[in-house]
């Protein structure tokens, strides 16, 4: 029987140097391979021409760079593409590509489910199956490259041109295969997508805040979604552990935060839980000193999620005393809310039948 190929996507540029010096392969080598891999997009062997016909076929018969499996793609009304990736041991995750006019962005997912069961979020209905590796991370963005069709990675004009680690599962909970995967996909010499175009979103995982921005230097989003920690410790349970004042003491001391380049709190608008206008006075006042901005998130509703979206007239109110406290708050249009991709939609299918935390 011949050995399971290894696959390639998903070593660090330390790791893939050595993991062909161990076969005897010289340093120029691995680059010209990383470039084939990560800058071209092929994904044979045989097409890479720069190499020697006898290391194409070394290469073929030890690794693969296959992706995972799309077990399902879908195409929202405005454009929204969804693709659910099945990973080798069957497990499957979501992400979701947002075209805009001239650029767009690619929602990751970091875990199959979550542990975190905030209340209004559907990926919180699912149970923690396991965290994505960064290979499993790196290759969510190489199968949106192949289905928009942008490769060689363009100079300018890309249509995915950024990233947000917004979907399934926190991505400080699986920190280490999360920063491998960032940096694989912000190198120079493959997808080179800059970090100021990637943004990390966490529920408030208040001792990895630091790290995220020292060794991975990305801006920050924050889901705050609560001025108290009464009403925050039921929408945001972490809160319990990480209350707001803790968060806050973290986002006050992020690495790189500053006028230019701001934390992003994100707010999801409930009816009647949170969007009063003294909720919206009270965050002004909790925030004073942080170079901010806020991101009101309508709420994304699912089958049986104990909210509704608050009222169009409470969020614009919401929005304008933010704004008059100085700070942006532009209110996110819903994407993909028609094939389930909006922010908190996401769920895999088979989970969705299997292993709920709640009865769907
Ligand atoms: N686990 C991370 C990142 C994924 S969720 C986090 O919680 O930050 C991305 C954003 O969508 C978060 O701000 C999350 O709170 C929000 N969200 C979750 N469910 C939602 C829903 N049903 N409607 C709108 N936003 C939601
Ligand atoms: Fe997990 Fe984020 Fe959903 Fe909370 S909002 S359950 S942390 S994915």
């Amino acid at each position: 029987m011949t050995a399971a190929l290894k696959n390639l996507i998903g070593l660090d540029r330390g790791e893939f140097r050595a993991e062909l010096e161990a076969i005897g392969e010289q340093p120029f080598r691995a680059k010209q391979l990383w470039h084939w891999i990560y800058y071209r997009g092929e994904t044979d062997f045989a097409k890479m021409t720069t190499l020697a016909k006898e290391a194409r076929q070394r290469f073929a018969g030890l690794y693969t760079i296959a992706r995972p499996t799309v077990s399902r793609e879908q195409v929202s009304s405005d454009r929204s593409r969804k693709w659910l990736l099945r990973f080798a041991d069957g497990n499957e995750a979501e992400s979701v590509f947002i075209p805009e006019e001239d650029r767009g962005a690619l929602c990751m997912s970091s875990q199959v489910g979550c542990t975190l069961s905030c209340a209004f979020c559907h990926t919180g209905t699912q149970r923690l199956v396991r965290n994505l590796t960064a290979g499993e991370i790196v290759a969510q963005m190489m199968v949106a490259r192949d289905a928009v069709g942008e490769w060689p990675s363009p100079k300018d004009g890309r249509l995915l041109s950024n990233i947000v680690m917004m979907g399934m599962g926190e991505p400080l909970y699986n920190f280490d295969n999360v920063k491998k995967a960032i940096h694989i996909i912000m190198d120079q010499e493959g997808i080179s997508i800059s970090r100021r175009k990637i943004t990390l979103s966490t529920s408030g995982v208040v001792p990895m805040m630091a790290r995220c921005g020292e060794e991975i230097g990305v801006n920050l989003a924050v889901s705050l979604h609560a001025a108290t920690d009464e009403l925050r410790d039921k929408l945001v349970p972490i809160n319990r552990k990480y209350p707001i004042a803790d968060l806050l003491k973290a986002c006050r001391a992020y690495p790189g935060a500053n006028n230019a380049r701001r934390i992003t709190f994100e707010y999801v608008m409930l009816k009647g839980v949170n969007d009063s206008p003294a909720d919206a006075k009270e965050l002004l006042r909790l925030i004073k000193g942080i170079p901010a901005k806020f991101n009101l998130i309508p709420f994304n509703p699912w089958p049986g999620a104990p909210f509704e979206c608050s009222d169009r007239a409470a969020i614009k109110k919401f929005s304008e005393i933010l704004n008059a406290g100085g700070l942006s708050a532009p209110v996110r249009v819903p994407r993909g809310r028609d094939i389930m991709a909006a922010c908190g939609q996401l769920k895999s299918a088979s989970e969705r039948q299997r292993r709920s935390k709640v009865p769907a």
